[in-house]
C-alpha cells in the first residue's frame, strides 16, 4: 500500500542523491598534483591517504571539531602544504579553491537522482537534509529542492532530531507528514525515526540491515519512490 498523508519528502545528499566519494578522490588527488608541480620538496609530499589522515584528524582537534568542514579542509590543506614547505594565505586560498571546484566537477549525480525528483516534483513539496556541505545547485540540481538544510551551519547534525525539527520549521511542514530517505542508517534512518518522519533507507548496495536501527521503508533506488508514494 502506498503511504498516504505526506506532504513533504526529505533527501540525505552525499550517497544518497550523488556519489560523492568520486569526487572527493578527484579532489584528493588533483590537490596532490598540484602541490607536487608547486613545491621544490617533492619528497615531503604527503601521500592522498596521509592528507586525509590529516583532515579527519580536525574532526576530533580541540579548536577545530565545532568548525565548519569548509574551515577543518582548509586547515588541513594548509597542513598538507605546509609538509611541502609550501605556504602564504593567497596560496592555500587557491590549493582550497582548486579542491572544491575540482570535487564538485566531478561528483556525479546518480543515474535514478533526476527521474525520481522529477516524478515527485509538484505533489510533494521536496528538500534537502545534509551533515555534509555540498550545496545541490553546485551539482545542476538548483529547481529542485524547496529548502536544503545543511548541518554544517547549524548547531547540531543527523540524528539529532533537532535538524529535523529545523528543517520541518523551515518548509513548514508536519515531521509526521513526511518521509525522509537517506544511505545511512545511523543518521538518516535514526535521525528520521527519531523525529518522528516516516524513515525509508537508501540501500544501494544491498547491504545487511542493522537491526538496532530499524527503517520503516527499504528501497534498493530511488526510482522506488515514485511506487511507495503512490505516483502513477
Ligand atoms: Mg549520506
Amino acid at each position: 500500500m502506498p503511504l498516504t498523508g505526506v506532504t513533504t519528502v526529505t533527501f540525505d545528499a552525499d550517497d544518497t542523491l550523488w556519489a560523492f566519494e568520486v569526487g572527493l578522490l578527484a579532489a584528493q588527488r588533483r590537490l596532490r598534483e598540484e602541490i607536487v608541480r608547486l613545491t621544490n620538496e617533492t619528497a615531503a609530499v604527503p601521500s592522498v591517504d596521509e592528507m586525509n589522515a590529516t583532515r579527519l584528524s580536525l574532526d576530533s582537534e580541540a579548536g577545530f571539531s565545532e568548525t565548519t568542514l569548509d574551515v577543518r579542509r582548509r586547515e588541513a590543506i594548509r597542513r598538507s602544504a605546509l609538509d611541502a614547505e609550501l605556504h602564504g594565505d593567497s596560496l592555500i586560498d587557491s590549493l582550497f579553491n582548486l579542491y572544491v571546484s575540482t570535487r564538485v566537477a566531478n561528483t556525479p549525480l546518480f543515474p535514478d537522482t533526476r527521474p525520481a525528483l522529477a516524478a515527485l516534483q509538484g505533489r510533494f513539496q521536496l528538500g534537502v537534509i545534509t551533515n555534509a556541505n555540498t550545496d545541490p545547485a553546485e551539482l545542476g540540481l538548483s529547481d529542485q529542492f524547496s529548502f536544503v538544510v545543511r548541518a554544517d551551519a547549524e548547531p547540531y547534525r543527523k540524528p539529532d532530531p533537532r535538524i529535523f525539527q529545523h528543517a520541518a520549521s523551515v518548509g513548514g511542514y508536519k515531521l509526521s507528514r513526511s518521509v525522509h530517505i537517506g544511505d545511512s542508517l545511523e543518521t538518516d534512518v535514526t535521525g528520521a525515526n527519531n523525529a518522528g518522519a516516516i524513515s525509508v533507507w537508501l540501500n544501494r548496495r544491498g547491504d545487511m540491515a542493522d537491526p538496532s536501527a530499524s527503517a520503516r521503508h527499504v528501497i534498493r533506488s530511488l526510482s522506488e519512490l515514485s511506487g511507495l508514494l503512490g505516483v502513477d
